[in-house]
Order: C-alpha cells, then structure tokens, then sequence
C-alpha cells in the first residue's frame, strides 16, 4: 500500500529540501527578473533585485501575484519563454470571456506529470491498473495532468472523459476499470445512479478513487468509500499555478502533501498578507521553483488551509495542508467549473427586459451540485405565451452556459416572491448537501 513514486525527492530530509528549494528559488528569481517584464517592473519599484532574496523567508518582501494579474496579462503577457518554446496551453477561468491562459514548455509537462505520478501512486494507483479519467478533457488542466501522471506510472488510461453516465459505468464495468479519476460530486452520482440503470457499484473492480477540482469533505469520503468498499483520495491544484498535483493525500488521509521540492508554500492572513503560524489557518500562497514558460510568484490561490510539517506515518517529509473546503472570496465549484455569483449577476444584467433582482439557489441533485436561478419578471411578462417564456429561459440558460461553462436552471418569478433591495450575499442560498450545506454565501469554515 505504501509506495512512494519518488523516495529521493518525497522522503529527503527537511534540511536538504531547504537547501534544493533555496536553490531553485534564485533560479526562479532571476529567470523571471530577466523574462518577465511584469516582475521586474513591480520588483524594481519596490527597490528589489533577485539577490536580495538571501534566504526562503525573505520571500515575504516580495509582492503577491492574484488571478486578476492572468488575466489583466492575458493571454501570454506573464510567460517567461516565446510561444515557440511552449508546447501546451490550458485556461483557468470563471468566465469564457475573461480567460487566465496558461502555458506549458516541454520541461514543465515533464514535471507535471512527475507530480501527477506522485499523486497516483500515494492514493495507491500501481501499473496493473486500469485508470478511468472523468475529468473533461478540454481547456481546463485535471484530465490532462492526471491522464499523463497515471501514463507515467504504466497505468493503462481510459480517457472518458465527462458525461454520459450510463456509458461511463458501461466502460468501468466492461474494461474493468480499477481506479476512477474525476470529482467527488460525480463518484457520488456514478453511485447513486448505478442501480437505477442495472449496475451494481459493489460488482465493479474500482479499488481507488482519486478524487479533486471541487471542496469535499471528510463525510462525503466516508459515504463513498462505505458504498463501494473503494478507497477515496483528494489531490489539490489550480491551474493558474500548475493544475493537479500541486499537493496530494497519502493513505494516511490525514492532510495533502505539497510537492514541495517544486513549490514554496505560504500560509498568509487574508487580510494582512502577513505569515500565519503554523497549523493556523489562512490562505494558500504557491511560488514555483522549476516551472519555465509561466513561473508563478507568491500567488494567491484564495483557498484556505493550515499548513504541517509534522512528520507523516506514510514517510514522506513533504508539508501537509489540510483539506480545502473554505475561500476567501465567494467563488463557488459547481461539479468541478469555478464559478462567482458576481459572473452570474453580469451575464443577468446584460440581458434585455431582465430586473436586476434574482435569487441564486444551490442544490444536490443525484450527487451533484447544481444552480437555480429565479428571475423576478414583470407580471406582464406571464401574460406571453408559454412558448415564448420557454423562449426566454431557454435563451437565460444558454448565456449562461457560454459564459460561465455551467447550465443551471433558470426559473421564472414574479417580483414580489423575491426578497426587495437584497445585497448579493443574501441573493444566494447555499442547499448543497455536501459542502455548503445550509450556508449562505461561503463555503463553511473548518
Ligand atoms: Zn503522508
């Protein structure tokens, strides 16, 4: 059970680790100060040079970087390297029109899978397995990451990809599929609907279940371990900084182990920006220390976690965070697409003959996380007829979905059923039955 991918890198001792991440550290530093027009103007502002980062502390001189930096340098104005030399793009976004692109060069793939093969391989993947990716394969990075990490490990990878429910527990039970790859909201509706369509989950060959890109808790692990005898693990990344692999559980299950010969991570006050001790929480700070075509300097992820150095019983020296079910803003993961209800609000406004008063609803649905949305209309409006109605919905939903890559259900009220001059936190009611359960606005707090 205990394997370890990489025993020189993931078990060395903390001392040499901060030696190699000091190391990694200028190097990162400088390349960024000569190729990154964007660092160096803000570095140079503040009086710094790369040189002056004398140790890893010193890295709090520095200024953050958030996600509205991507974006404002969106597509390629943070890369540290030509397009020439970079060989993938991916996008992290909460809204098609407004991408956060980032870029790969050949060497980052090859860390990333390095990383993704160490995630595997501590939620117990081996090279007999047979690995079914229900991640989307699209712009966003979790298929690709772990698809590359499971082929690394000699994992045999069945791209599934998302949907189609029926076919994807056709092909489990048909190739025998051995670990599942996806978010824990669509392991839990794979189980839930098994039996409806003749399958039994208990019948299949899932062994492992690795599981990421949405906050899950602890309960919802031990319902769907408990439901088909599988072992669940959670993996952590964003792709504004890499994408999965970032960090990963070990069977311990007790925390995820960053991946730190290749990240420096903070732990920060939100509001201060200042370091939080260790085992407080705060907010999750990634500097990278090897990648080349878009290094990423003390960025803040907005997901929050304590941080352990605590050695852990699996061997490996690798800090833990704890599992991530809280932020700092009030983005919200709906089955694995980030989204903020100030995106839903914009797209509301935009449209013709639309009040600016609604009422956002999360719900569980068949294990997975889903959005209403209640319209107020003129009480003119229900005079149209059916069809045009329908016409309109349907029109709501689809601007929906391009913007904001989420179809929720949009339903259509009269005015006085909404709550008047509301401010946008008390527009949304959380009803998810597996994170935000009975929160309104965030999600909850360890
Ligand atoms: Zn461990």
């Amino acid at each position: 059970m205990n394997e370890i991918w990489n025993p020189e890198y993931e078990t060395m001792s903390r001392e040499s680790l901060r030696e190699l991440q000091f190391k990694r550290l200028q190097m990162t530093l400088r390349w960024v100060y000569e190729n990154v027009p964007f660092h160096r103007e803000r570095w140079t502002a503040l009086k710094l040079k790369p040189g002056d980062i004398r140790s890893l502390e010193d890295i709090v001189k520095l200024p953050f970087t958030a996600k509205s930096d991507l974006k404002a340098a969106s597509p390629y104005g943070l890369f540290a390297l030509p397009l020439e030399k970079v060989v993938r793009i991916h996008s992290a976004s909460s809204t098609i029109s407004d991408p956060a692109v980032v870029g790969y060069s050949r060497g980052d793939l090859n860390t990333w899978s390095e990383l993704c093969a160490r995630a595997a391989v501590a939620g117990g993947a081996r090279s007999h397995d047979v690995a079914q990716i229900c991640f989307e394969y699209g712009l966003t990075t979790g298929a690709f990451g772990m698809h590359a990490g499971l082929e690394r490990v000699g994992a045999t990878v069945i791209p599934a990809s998302t949907g189609n429910t029926r076919r994807q527990l056709q092909i489990m039970r048909d190739f025998r599929t051995t670990v599942l790859v996806g978010t824990p909201s669509y392991a839990l509706h794979l189980q839930e609907v098994a039996p409806g369509l003749g399958f039994d989950f208990r019948d299949l060959s899932v062994r492992v279940a690795i599981l990421g890109s949405e906050p899950w808790t602890n309960e919802l692990r031990e319902e769907l371990e408990r439901r088909s005898g599988m072992s669940a693990i959670d993996i952590y990344g964003l792709s504004e900084v890499l994408g999965p692999g970032m960090s990963f559980e070990c069977w311990n299950k007790d925390g995820l182990h960053v991946n730190e010969d290749h990240f420096l991570v903070e732990v920060i006050d939100p509001d201060s920006g200042e370091p939080v001790p260790e085992g407080k929480e705060g907010e999750l700070v990634f500097t990278s220390l090897t990648k080349e075509a878009l290094p990423v300097i003390r960025y803040r992820t907005g997901d929050l976690a304590s941080l352990s150095r605590r050695p852990c019983a699996c061997g490996r020296t690798f800090a833990r965070h704890t599992k991530v079910l809280a932020r700092t803003d009030d983005m919200l993961v709906l089955g694995g697409v980030n989204v903020y209800p100030a995106s839903a609000e914009a797209v509301l406004l935009d449209l013709e003959g639309v009040e600016p008063n609604y009422r956002i609803i999360l719900y569980t649905e068949e294990g997975l996380d889903k959005m209403e949305i209640q319209i107020a209309v003129d009480s003119s409006f229900f005079s149209d007829t059916v069809r045009k109605l329908q016409n309109f919905q349907r029109h709501v939903e689809e601007r929906m979905h391009q913007e904001l890559g989420i179809r929720p259900r949009v339903r259509l009220v009269e005015p006085r059923s909404l709550p008047r001059g509301s401010d946008a936190r008390s527009r949304l009611i959380d009803n998810r039955k597996g994170v935000g359960r009975g929160q309104s606005g965030t999600l909850p707090r360890r």
